[in-house]
């Protein structure tokens, strides 16, 4: 039995792209016959004609497979919900718009079978995208490397390929503020980099804008170390330190030269400084908070609408309806 590779891509009003992205695609499927592949578009809760498109393709091609999401519930639940259905041994993940080359696949497989456990697509350029974006892609990957424990590769998307066992052990990280890049560096085992141009979108347009990349960027985060905590303790105790030597030195030059009522304006600037160094760090406090919150609900990471298993990923198991199909 040859081996399964799937591929997650997970589409959010991509009606432009997703019949070119196919046919690209198909082509490289083409050019790895030793292996069954599949491609599972995750639609998640597009409002244009994505869910006609790909159950269209489904039809047409057997190598196709179509997750509905009940509604949008972003990239990472919808590349989560990708990932828990794929059966393949390696499982990749290829946005939808082409700016992941699909040719990447085969070096992808190639390294798989060389015994990395992950392999990702590393840009070396980003064309097409402002230099405010790189900028601050650049800045945070960067501030992360600084803060956080776990080595998080920079200028590294979602674009990659997994093991059964590396997308084994993602499956059970289920925390909702998924920060998937630093899940992925997270779990570990031997990984490996493959190089790349970053080509701008085939087609349509980009769904982030900066005020969700800040967003995303706060999620990075939070959601991997709990330094702006303790930045806040450092801060903290810093200002006691010198409050308690500025007492200290008023009492004794209240002692020897007397009470005269002076230093308004030091009151004042100290005052305003200090709500205003409790009300940012109160802020930061709220961040982790509210994310707490976000988890104890416990609720599911996504819910699916539809599911249509791939027929050439079916074959594998002598054409058993899948105990998923329908749900
Ligand atoms: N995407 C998604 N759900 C969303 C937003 C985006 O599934 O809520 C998909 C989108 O269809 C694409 C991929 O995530 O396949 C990357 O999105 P986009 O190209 O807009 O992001 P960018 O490349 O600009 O960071
Ligand atoms: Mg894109």
């Amino acid at each position: 039995m040859k081996k399964l590779i799937s591929v997650v891509v997970p589409a959010f009003n991509e009606e432009d792209v997703i019949e070119l992205f196919h046919r690209r695609m198909g082509e490289i499927f083409d050019r790895l016959p030793q292996y069954r592949c599949e491609m599972i578009f995750v639609n998640d809760g597009s409002s244009d004609r994505t869910q006609q498109i790909v159950d269209s393709l489904a039809e047409r091609d057997e190598r196709v497979c179509v997750i509905t999401l009940s509604r949008n519930f972003g990239k990472e639940a919808a590349m989560t919900a990708g990932l828990d259905m794929a059966e393949g041994d390696a499982v990749a993940i290829f946005d939808v718009d082409l700016q992941d080359p699909p040719e990447l696949l085969p070096e992808f497989v190639a390294k798989w079978e060389a015994g990395y456990d992950v392999v990702y697509a590393k840009r070396t350029h980003r064309q097409g995208e402002s230099w405010l974006k790189k900028a601050t892609a650049a800045a945070f990957y960067r501030l992360m490397k600084k803060i956080s424990k776990v080595a998080i590769p920079a200028d590294t998307g979602d674009c990659r390929l997994m093991s059964r066992r590396v997308v084994q052990a993602l499956g059970q990280l289920r925390e909702h503020h998924r920060f998937m890049k630093g899940l992925f560096a997270w779990v570990g085992y031997p990984s490996v980099a493959v190089e790349y141009l970053r080509d701008p979108r085939a087609a349509g347009s980009t769904k982030f804008n900066y005020w969700k990349l800040w967003n995303f960027a706060l999620e990075g985060i939070t959601s991997f170390t709990i330094a702006p905590l303790k930045i806040a303790t450092y801060v903290g105790s810093f200002f006691a330190v010198g409050a308690f030597v500025m007492g200290a030195w008023i009492i004794l030059k209240t002692l020897i030269w007397g009470d005269v009522a002076r230093g308004y304006p030091t009151l004042i600037v100290t005052v305003l400084f200090l709500g205003g160094i409790q009300l940012f760090f109160i802020g930061i406090l709220g961040e982790y908070i509210g994310r707490i919150f976000g988890e104890t609900k416990n609720r599911p990471l996504y819910v699916i609408d539809r599911y249509l298993p791939a027929r050439i990923g079916l074959s594998a198991k002598d054409n058993l309806i899948h105990p998923l199909q329908g749900m």
